[in-house]
This record gives C-alpha cells, sequence and structure tokens, in this order.
C-alpha cells in the first residue's frame, strides 16, 4: 500500500468494492472523486475529468443541478419519509406515478416503485409470478433474458443478467430463468450473414427455446433495447420487430429494461420507441431522478393491476413492498427530475447533439485498434481488437480496456471498459457540442497512448 493516500489506505481497510477484483484492489486503490460541477467531477487531489459514463449511466443532468437539490432540501423539510403501506400514501407518490404513466411508451396503469434497477426487476419477476398465478396458470412462470443482458444483481434480477461474473461462483441462475442469444451482430454474425438474416436467427433461436421449454410454461421475456453493461450492444437491424412477433404468437409479456435507455439517452424517452419494441411493462432507475437519490419503478397494465384485485379478493394482502417504496424524498427528486426534463426539452437537446456524438464515435472506426464502433443518441462504444481484419481479441490478459481506461483518465476522462475490451462512452445528456468535442480529443489522445 506505499504510495497511497491516507484516503485510499482508509477505504481499502473498511470498504467492500463491488465490481472490483478484490485482489489487485488492495495494491491499486481507489481513485476518490470529491465533487462535481456539470458535466466534470474532481478528484481528492483537484484533478478535473470529464465524466463520460454519467457515473454509472445515469447522472443525466450533470453534477450541479440546484433544482434536484432544491426539491429534495423542501420535501426533506416538509416530509422526510413517509410510507405507502397498508393504506397509507403521500402526494409525491401520485405526483411521479402520474408523470411517468403519461410518458410511458405502453397502455401503462399503475407504478410500482422501489429502490434500484435490480429491484424493479426483481419486482417484475414477483408480479409476473404472482399474475400468473392469479389468472389460474401457475405452470406459466419461466423467464428468457439474453446472454449479454444486464438486469441486475439480487438473486432474481442477477439471474436474468446474462454475464457470467454475475453469476460464477454465486449460484445463479435460479431456476425458470433462460438465457437465449445475444444479439451483438459484430461478435456473433456468421461469415456471409447479413445483420437482417442475424437477427432472423435469433429470433428462431427464441422461438426453439419456448418449443423445447412449452410455450404454456413461458411467462416474459425481458430486454435492453441497447444492451449497456453487456458491451454497449445496437439491436441488430429487424431485431426487435421479429422478437416481437415470436412474443405475440405464444402470448409472452414483453418487459423493456430502461435503467439505462430510459428517459431521452437514445433520441427519444425510452429506448422501446427509438427500436419499435411494443412493452407490457418497463423498469427505470437511474435517470429517473438523474441518480442524485435511489429510485426505481416498474409500470404495469390495466390487465395485470384487475388480476391484482381478484387476487385480493382471493388472498387478501398484496404481499409486497420497501420501506423505501416510493419514499419521498425520492419521488420528489424525480418529479423535479421530469419536470426538468420537459421544461428544458431534454429531448430535443439530445437529437441537436446526437449527431456530433454519433460522428465522434462513428470517427474512431478508423483507428488501427478499434473493430468496431457504435452509437446512438448519447451512448456509445468502441471495441479493441488485436487485428482488425480477423476481429481477433486481444488476449486477456492485455487487459486491453482497462489499459485504454486507465490512459483516459490521465487524459482527464472517465470512461468504462466492458467485457474485457470494449471502452463504453454515456455522458450527462446535458452535455454540450464542444464538450462533446473535449470529451472525444481527450480518447483520442489516450487510444494514441495504448498503441
Ligand atoms: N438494468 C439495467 C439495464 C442496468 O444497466 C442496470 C444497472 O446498470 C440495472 C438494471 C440494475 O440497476 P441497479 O444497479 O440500480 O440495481
Amino acid at each position: 500500500m506505499t504510495g497511497l493516500s491516507n484516503a485510499a489506505k482508509r477505504d481499502i481497510e473498511t470498504v467492500l468494492h463491488p465490481y472490483t477484483n478484490l485482489d489487485t484492489f488492495r495494491s491499486t486503490g481507489p481513485l476518490i472523486i470529491e465533487r462535481g460541477e456539470g458535466i466534470h467531477v474532481f478528484d481528492s487531489e483537484g484533478k478535473e475529468y470529464i465524466e463520460g459514463m454519467a457515473g454509472l449511466w445515469c447522472t443525466s443532468l450533470g453534477y450541479s443541478e440546484a433544482e434536484l437539490i432544491d426539491a429534495a432540501t423542501e420535501q426533506m423539510r416538509q416530509l422526510p419519509f413517509g410510507h405507502v403501506f397498508g393504506g397509507r400514501s403521500h402526494e409525491r407518490a401520485a405526483e411521479l406515478a402520474e408523470k411517468l404513466k403519461a410518458i410511458a411508451p405502453h397502455d401503462a396503469s399503475k407504478v410500482l416503485f422501489c429502490g434500484s434497477g435490480s429491484e424493479a426487476n426483481d419486482q417484475q419477476i414477483k408480479l409476473l409470478w404472482y399474475y400468473n398465478n392469479a389468472k389460474g396458470r401457475p405452470e406459466k412462470k419461466k423467464i428468457i433474458s439474453r446472454l449479454q443482458g444486464y438486469h441486475g444483481v439480487t438473486i432474481a434480477s442477477g439471474s436474468l443478467t446474462g454475464l457470467p461474473a454475475n453469476h460464477m461462483d454465486f449460484d445463479l441462475p435460479i431456476e425458470r430463468i433462460f438465457h437465449t442469444g445475444s444479439p451483438h451482430y459484430y461478435r456473433q454474425g456468421e461469415v456471409g450473414e447479413s445483420e437482417e438474416e442475424f437477427s432472423t436467427r435469433r429470433a428462431q433461436e427464441l422461438e426453439e427455446l419456448i418449443l423445447r421449454e412449452g410455450p404454456e410454461t413461458i411467462a416474459g421475456f425481458i430486454a435492453e433495447p441497447i444492451m449497456g453493461a453487456g458491451g454497449v450492444v445496437m439491436p441488430p437491424q429487424g431485431y426487435f420487430e421479429k422478437i416481437q412477433a415470436v412474443l405475440d404468437k405464444y402470448d409472452i409479456y414483453f418487459i423493456s429494461d430502461e435503467v439505462i435507455c430510459g428517459f431521452a439517452r437514445t433520441g427519444n424517452m425510452f429506448g422501446a420507441e427509438t427500436f419499435g419494441m411494443k412493452p407490457d411493462s418497463i423498469s427505470v432507475a437511474k435517470a429517473l431522478s438523474s441518480a442524485y437519490v435511489p429510485i426505481g419503478a416498474v409500470t404495469i397494465g390495466e390487465d395485470m393491476y384487475q388480476a391484482m384485485i381478484d387476487e385480493s379478493k382471493k388472498i387478501g394482502t398484496f404481499g409486497h413492498g420497501f420501506t423505501y417504496t416510493a419514499h419521498p424524498v425520492a419521488a420528489a427528486v424525480a418529479c423535479k427530475t421530469l419536470e426538468i426534463y420537459e421544461k428544458r426539452d431534454i429531448l430535443s437537446h439530445v437529437r441537436a447533439v446526437a449527431p456530433t456524438f454519433e460522428k465522434r464515435v462513428m470517427g474512431f472506426a478508423d483507428h488501427p485498434l478499434v473493430g468496431n464502433a457504435r452509437a446512438k443518441g448519447l451512448i456509445g462504444a468502441i471495441e479493441l481488437v488485436a487485428d482488425k481484419g480477423t476481429k481477433k481479441s486481444f488476449d486477456k490478459a492485455a487487459a486491453i480496456g482497462a489499459v485504454a481506461m486507465g490512459a483516459a483518465q490521465k487524459h482527464g476522462l472517465i470512461v468504462r471498459a466492458l467485457a474485457g475490451d470494449i471502452i463504453a462512452f454515456c455522458p450527462p445528456l446535458i452535455i454540450k457540442e464542444d464538450e462533446i468535442g473535449e470529451m472525444f480529443d481527450r480518447m483520442a489522445r489516450a487510444l494514441d497512448d495504448v498503441e
């Protein structure tokens, strides 16, 4: 631990860090971020960084939005805690539910709040099981997600996640959760196969899985419009249209996990709109409150709500809920966040700057280290390869993603390495045109260092 600051040493001694190699961390220690302003954060030495990942794909309004701070303060003064159990409520709950229902990309009847994206997807599974019991079809319980998809880390949402690190030695996935192929055309498309043909193949595989398991046993399918943590994987041509047809054929409930793509990230309010998905429900978190406070939610349609009422007639209480469900401070901040998106027309802003963002990401495709570049709205990634022609990956030991991420950090840019060799970009939505330029100039200098 020599050479580390006192703050770093203290951290190593006390904090158990998620998503960290706990062995090597003991000698490298953390980058301690002390404050934020706009799209920038500053470390404990005063060094400035562009937060090119909006934290963890979440601080959509940047790091110094005074209206959110005021909303939290006012709510804390008025009612710092209130719950919505057993007939109690507070006004912020309905206010936020109304706002969410108004923009949801499906016919939403009710909103069930929670504290995070993982909890949201966990709730999705519970609701779907409860619903199918209420409907008298107790065998219809299996849920399908995708390899490389990311849906959280609770026992249930971690099972939906299709990434090895989230399963290995955690004894996941649990029963009744199945994974179908990922939509990563660049990596998994066969030689000579078009995007459209690849999408057809993936839809056929989904159908085969459904038939193998028995269509009457499949309750739901969950997907992110753009896969985030799995590598910023865009749906290939025709993908969701073909998947949707399979889901419709077998009466399978479709959940769009909008935890990253929700709230203007892809150039529409929800990723489902960008890619023509027709979900029955959405999961949201992160940008719902610009991540200033933890909050998540799921929406449900009227049919599910009516079935739940029938269930209450039969068995009584709907036995689910968190102490912090619809926490008033979180709800107040989320209401203010949605109000800001509307009054500052964040959608028009994203649409105005997205072409510059997309052009800059795609510009990296010419770099000798970059095998594939992809971007939509204000989310994108580059995939680093040892050989562009053959798409050969770097040796895992080269830890190329971590090297590029470290180089970016030196040049004052925070990005995220995914799946070993993918570098993700997901800046705060408030980023301006010239800041996008500066962000990618810093990334270009970092890539030159890696060469
Ligand atoms: N769903 C998606 C698409 C996510 O990207 C994430 C987190 O990154 C989650 C769910 C889990 O959210 P949380 O980390 O708030 O539990």
